[in-house]
């Protein structure tokens, strides 16, 4: 009786659990739901396969008892009867194993698609989220809910269910033939399963808990190596590796420290099993023994009874394992619901295609930071018409940045309005918008991919040809050609280091690949030379008739054939107007101007 109230229990506490957070699992279930079904069937023939050997081979010992005691009078029967039982228990321990492994196949392959799946749907909110969903999240968490958080929910799409399955299986068999053989044995012998799955269950959380810990320091290792080695010309070139190694030294310390203790704890696992199952042993042969001697039950019942209890004894113990596997998966889909339920900050209002010519507006526009507070934009207005270019100079920090970032819509505004071709920005196809930007940031970035892909980029079809005329545009043509391998070099970690002139210049050939209506620069011509810049600017001049282009630049030779200039500072346009206006006006430009002027005189 006890037995089914606990059972009760723990499917109570089952659907308790379950129907929260992992019940967004369900419509895989339901997806995968003949695979799962069969499985289950599979899962149910090979536990009920395997529940007959106890059975054979506590018949046969009763046999050769039964000839003992002269009820068989016949060798040759006990014979015939003990090998016809041999062949048996070899056949269904095949079959057995093979169901075993079918089940295997079917349910944990079907985890794997849901995890496959579920990972996939992660992957597309996360092409969704906004930038400033990435500003505000942690890289290595973004990165856990993909791996980590996804595996434990395969954990309990998987094995879970299936050793749930197992579990109840064999319970519901197992105990079933017990009691039909003997009540009072059973209930004896079962006397230390419950106790068996509670200890394995606070065990379970107790490893759990640990190897979070090894986790972390495992990912702490990993950052301060990381970091390490990326700087390990600072590292070198100061002298510092003693002081790295002693940093490293204690982390790798505490590391061992917090290993050994989920060693400690998952060394008890074995011995509380065995502990138990012994326990178990030793009342079946107590309580069985002193039946034999009244003569209530035979002794194949005894080892039949044996049997059972070790069949029985790892579903049991699977039982605690199981409940804190579903609860870290219940924690982890909640991380991954939270995740999922985001609506990105800037969605697309317009999904009619739009042509987009590139008349930009600021009308007033005023921006803050919403996670920093600070004000990057103070009532900027300016206009620009398609196909002009317009430079923006400003210190660092004064907002230059802020506008352009604006202007690609990665940032909705509350004050204010920008107008692209006298539409809203906010009412223009966002997909058009971004295709039609070329965009080369203040530190490009370049994958670890051939120069060749990391120009296409821009454009997935773009031929070779223009792949070359992009770069001599850019100017970077002539670099790439003094590789070996050309086109085909590969960058970054186990290829070739571009300087940081290369790799604007890569990046600029990768924007303008793209034959966009709307052209930015963002500083990106300070790390190439005056020449290189000027060869750079001339022939964007050619190029870019009919694409509205902004340069933001420290510069004056960047900024003086430029239709219109602003000068921004602390978030203000302090000056606005074209070269020959703002040489004569006393401010922030002729001050540059001079200053580069008497550099380059001497
Ligand atoms: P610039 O490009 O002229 O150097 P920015 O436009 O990058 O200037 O920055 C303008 C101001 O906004 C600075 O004070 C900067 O600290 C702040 N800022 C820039 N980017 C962010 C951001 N993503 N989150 C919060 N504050 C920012
Ligand atoms: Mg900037």
């Amino acid at each position: 009786m006890w037995l089914i109230l606990y059972l009760r229990a723990l499917f109570a506490f089952y659907k308790f659990i379950l129907l929260k957070e992992l019940k967004y699992i369900n419509k895989y279930f339901s997806k995968y739901k003949w695979r799962i079904l069969i499985g289950l069937l599979i899962t149910i023939l090979s536990k009920l396969l395997a529940l007959k050997v106890p059975q054979i081979v506590g018949d046969s010992l009763n046999v050769v008892e039964d000839y003992q005691d002269g009820v068989i009078k016949d060798i040759a029967i006990v014979k015939d009867e003990l090998l016809f039982n041999v062949l048996i228990i070899i056949g269904v321990a095949l079959l057995s194993g093979f169901f075993t492994f079918l089940m295997r196949q079917t349910i944990i392959v079907t985890s794997r698609l849901i995890e496959f799946d579920l990972k996939n749907e992660i992957y597309q909110q996360y092409q969704r989220l906004s930038l400033n969903f990435y500003k505000k999240n942690r890289t290595g968490d973004l990165m856990n809910r993909i791996s980590e958080d996804v595996s434990k929910v395969r954990m309990y799409v998987g094995p879970a269910i299936m050793y749930s399955m197992n579990m109840i299986v064999l319970f519901a068999v197992g105990f079933t033939q017990m009691i039909s053989i003997d009540v009072k044995l059973t209930l004896y012998t079962l006397i230390p399963f419950p106790l068996l799955s509670i200890s394995i269950f606070v065990l379970s959380k107790v490893i759990h808990k640990r190897s979070t810990i090894v986790q972390q320091y495992l990912s702490k290792l990993t950052t301060f190596n990381q970091e390490f080695f990326s700087g390990i010309n600072v590292v070198k070139s100061y002298g510092i590796e003693k002081l790295i190694i002693s940093d490293f030294d204690e982390i790798a310390n505490e590391s061992k420290e917090k290993n050994i203790n989920l060693h400690k704890a998952n060394a008890l696992f074995g011995p509380l099993m065995i502990l138990l199952i012994g326990i178990s042993n030793l009342l079946v042969i107590y309580i069985g023994g002193q039946q034999y001697i009244n003569g209530e039950i035979q002794i194949g019942t005894i080892i039949e009874f044996m049997l059972y209890v070790n069949i029985l004894t790892w579903p049991v113990a699977v039982v605690g394992w199981v409940t804190s596997m579903v609860q870290q998966a219940e924690a982890s889909q909640l991380r991954i619901n939270e995740f999922l339920k985001q609506v990105p900050e800037i969605q697309n209002n317009n999904t009619d295609t739009s042509t987009i010519n590139g008349n930009i507006d600021f009308k007033n526009v005023t921006f803050i930071y919403d996670d920093t507070n600070i004000t990057a934009l103070k009532d900027i207005s300016f206009s620009v018409k398609s196909g002009e270019t317009m430079a923006i100079l400003g210190k660092t920090g004064s907002g230059k940045s802020t506008i352009i970032e604006l202007i690609a819509r990665l940032y909705d505004i509350d004050n204010g309005k920008i107008l692209l071709d006298k539409t809203n920005i906010n009412q223009v196809n966002l997909n058009d918008l971004r295709s039609q930007i070329g965009f080369v940031p203040q530190d490009p970035f370049l994958f670890s991919d051939t120069i060749s892909n990391n120009i296409k980029f821009g454009k997935e079809d773009a031929t070779e040809d223009e792949i070359t005329t992009a770069a001599k545009n850019a100017d970077v043509h002539k670099n790439i050609i003094d590789f070996p391998k050309g086109y085909d070099t590969i960058l970054g970690e186990r290829g070739v280091t571009l300087s940081g002139g290369q790799k604007q210049r890569v990046s600029i050939a990768r924007a303008i690949i793209k034959k966009p209506k709307i052209l930015i620069f963002d500083d990106c011509l300070s790390a190439v030379d005056t020449e290189t810049e000027e060869k750079i600017l001339s022939n964007l001049e050619r190029i870019s008739k009919n694409i509205t282009t902004f340069i933001i630049s420290h510069r004056v030779s960047s900024a003086k054939n430029a239709d219109k200039i602003i000068v921004l500072d602390d978030g203000k346009i302090t000056q606005q107007g074209t070269h020959n206006q703002l040489i004569t006006e006393e401010g922030y430009y002729k001050e540059l101007y001079d200053q580069q002027l008497l550099e380059k005189e001497i």
